[in-house]
């Protein structure tokens, strides 16, 4: 069997809901399970309303859960050329849910991760439905497959979920037919829903293809396939045609948004080649994403995310003393605070942290002893590659392109196939496009 895994823009109107009913029907022989995300807008829509709601603006609200309704009313009954009962009721029952859930989060004007997933689920669940409908293919509720633990907000898929897949969705699947499921939604063992956090459609397609047994994980989306870097930021970004699991990891990690950062992990240990392609051009370039790629690039591709919050921590007494940097660590583990980054000196280590880390508590058990600095509005710029290692001169050419730009760190993943350099948030777009000319250049592919 094979996952094929829709993205929101690939499902944004009757006509794209079109195509991808043709790619699935053509794919009927590979006995597909569909992966849908919500479509266009949809996922953003429902936080906008939750948060008017907790805000008290029951009528905006209101009014913005009116007009999503409606908008997949009227994609439903274009596709299938007037009401038909069996979809009417489901999204009846989707609006009548999506009702009470908001009004509930505005009387008690109190919005939490839990009430948010509950929230967020209406929109894949309406998708699926209107797809499911429209090809006359099984749906199944992903939250009776996906399970999580309670982690609202970025659920984390247990175990369980590879017997409750192999139970439910593989007696449903073989040739001739499609079954229609819900990417990003999840639920605990006692039923309550979540989600995996936002992207992760992708996760779910790794996720629901391990636990089959997939032959290929197909993520399908409005790129063809993951390019040398944001398109948004450098237009003349090639496709890559090979990128290993590594190299997919890292950028997707740092900022890639064409993959969820976790979506790699279930496929790297099935050993499940996970391609990358674009709806509106099935037979243009795509990206396979495999466990060995032999190629001659230095750079892969740039990804950058930001902002970022770099702490410089220092301590007189770090000098050749044992235990500094268990302790230091061990803060940022009280406080569930990942690090990205770090570099040290002599006196000082250098790391970085999420924007909305809580600072104030972590200078605070980091003051008792040693000093920090704190710099906001950092971004991080990854250069990513197989062969960075291998290659000299590749640090000098980077370091070349960002000659007018103040880089406040470096690190080299320990993977050496990351090359991260800090700069100040504003400089980031400039930093990649200048890397991108000198270490990519406009004719890969
Ligand atoms: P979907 O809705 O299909 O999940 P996303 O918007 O999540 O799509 O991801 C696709 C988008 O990711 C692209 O349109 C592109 O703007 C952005 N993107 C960022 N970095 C890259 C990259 N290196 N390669 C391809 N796309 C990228
Ligand atoms: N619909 C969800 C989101 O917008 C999940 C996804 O698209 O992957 O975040
Ligand atoms: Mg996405």
């Amino acid at each position: 069997m094979i996952v094929m895994k829709f993205g929101g823009s690939s499902v944004a109107d009757a006509a794209c809901m079109r195509e991808v009913a043709a790619l699935v029907r053509d794919a009927y022989p590979r006995s597909p399970l569909v992966v849908l995300s919500a479509t266009a807008k949809t996922t953003d829509q429902l936080f906008a309303a939750a948060t008017k709601a907790e805000a008290g603006d029951l009528a905006t609200a209101l009014a913005l859960h009116a007009a999503l309704i409606q908008r997949h009313r009227d994609l439903g009954r274009e596709l299938l050329e007037g009401p038909e009962p069996a979809l009417e009721a489901a999204i009846d029952e989707l609006a009548g849910e999506l009702d009470l859930l908001l009004r509930g989060v505005g009387l008690l004007k109190e919005l939490s991760p839990r009430s948010m997933d509950a929230i967020a689920s209406v929109g894949e669940r309406l998708s699926t439905r209107i797809l499911a409908a429209f090809m006359g293919a099984v749906w199944v509720d992903a939250r009776t497959v996906m399970r999580t633990d309670a982690t609202f907000g970025t659920g984390r898929p247990l175990p369980e979920l590879d017997a409750l897949a192999a139970a439910i969705l593989a007696p449903l699947l073989g040739p001739g037919k499609a079954v229609v499921t819900q990417g990003y939604i999840g639920a605990t063992a006692q039923g309550l829903t979540t989600t995996l956090g936002r992207g992760g459609s992708d996760y779910s397609a790794a996720l629901f293809g391990a636990a089959l047994g997939a032959e290929d994980i197909q993520i399908w989306t409005d790129v063809e396939g993951v390019l040398t870097s944001d398109p948004r930021v450098v237009p003349e970004a090639q496709p890559i045609p090979e990128l290993s699991f590594a190299e997919a990891a890292e950028l997707a990690a740092f900022g890639a948004k064409v993959l969820h950062p976790a979506t790699i992990q279930p496929a790297v240990e099935k050993g499940i080649p996970v391609t990358v392609r674009h709806t509106r051009r099935p037979q243009g370039r795509f990206t396979t994403i495999t466990g060995h790629v032999q190629t001659g690039r230095p750079v892969t591709a740039l990804a950058h995310r930001g902002p970022v919050t770099v702490l410089t921590v220092a301590s007189a007494r770090m000098l050749n003393q044992s235990g500094f940097l268990a302790k230091l660590f061990d803060v940022f583990a009280r406080h569930k605070v990942s690090v990205d980054l770090i570099a040290t000196a002599e006196v000082s280590v250098s790391l970085t942290v999420e924007a909305d880390a809580p600072l104030d508590e972590l200078i605070a058990d980091l003051s008792e002893f040693a000093t920090v600095g704190v710099a906001r509005d950092r971004a991080i710029v990854a250069i990513v590659g197989e062969r960075l290692k291998h290659t000299p001169g590749v640090t000098g050419q980077a370091f070349g392109a960002m000659r007018d730009i103040n880089v406040e760190m470096i690190s080299m993943g320990a993977n050496e196939i990351n090359l991260s350099i800090v700069v100040v948030a504003e400089d980031a777009r400039k930093a990649v496009r200048n890397l991108h000319q000198a270490l990519i250049g406009g004719g890969q592919s």
